[in-house]
């Protein structure tokens, strides 16, 4: 295999599964790590800060610095920044997002906003729901950090921000933004920030329609494996194909 300067690692699915860490990937992360190459994470989970994803990666063995991770919340939020500079935002969501929000310096209201922005809110209630389609409806943006429907955990799959995003979207005849996987502009955002072209990165992940369509999306090589969601057998049916196929990465 080809050496890269940026490894750009899905986590869910690829480095642990729930609060699982899988093997081989890690055995691959400190093997670049031993030669001074310090990889990327980057995931549509828009519920944690990157602090705490830091904390997830630690707690499964994964030493990874701060500016190393990228979650589709905080991406989200330096979109809104470049994109919707003094307008006035509203959310739905957890920490993730909010945090990230804040950390741009976006303020955010209540009522009557510009930009509506949904991630994934794990205490959701029919309220929330309500408040967030009125808003699309008389107007406002509508961007949602990611389009996931379902994610892998230990128990089995569970509902996703895209299932929540689609459910506003419909009752508003809206379609939304969405910022995350299979969108490139997290891959842009690590492009722009850390100096790379796009022959020097790779996108790893186990989800077909996100993680590999991402890098293609962006144009950069790309590695299936084969430890979450799509399994090889579906990926080699594809027209566009990965760069690599692997069962592990070890
Ligand atoms: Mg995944």
């Amino acid at each position: 295999m080809k050496t890269y300067k940026a490894y750009c690692f899905d986590l869910d699915g690829t480095v642990y599964r729930g609060k699982e860490g899988i093997p081989s990937a890690i055995t691959f992360i400190h093997g670049l790590q031993e030669t001074g190459i310090e990889p990327y994470y980057v995931t549509n989970n828009s519920s944690k800060t990157r602090e705490q994803l830091q904390d997830a990666l630690r707690a499964i063995g994964v030493d990874a610095p701060l500016q190393h991770i990228y979650s589709s919340a905080l991406v989200t939020a330096k979109y809104i920044s470049l994109n919707f500079a003094g307008q006035k935002v509203a959310m739905m969501g957890s920490d993730g997002i909010r945090t990230a929000l804040f950390n741009e310096g976006i303020e955010l209201v209540d009522t009557d906003p510009d930009v509506f922005v949904m991630g994934i809110d794990r205490t959701l209630d029919y309220m929330a729901l309500a408040k967030a389609t009125i808003a699309v409806q008389n107007g406002a943006t509508f961007i949602a950090t990611n389009q996931d429907i379902k994610f892998p955990t230990e128990y089995g799959f569970l509902p996703g921000n895209g299932a929540f995003a689609r459910l506003v979207g419909e009752v508003a005849d809206v379609e939304p933004t969405y910022i995350g996987k299979p969108s490139p502009a997290m891959l842009e955002v690590i492009a722009a920030e850390h100096g790379f072209t796009k022959d020097e990165m790779v996108m790893i992940g186990d989800n077909y329609d996100t993680d590999i369509m991402c890098g293609i999306n962006f144009g950069c090589d790309t590695i299936h494996v084969n430890t979450g969601v799509t399994p090889t057998k579906i990926v080699q049916d594809k027209e566009l194909q990965p760069t690599y196929c692997m069962e592990a990465l070890v």
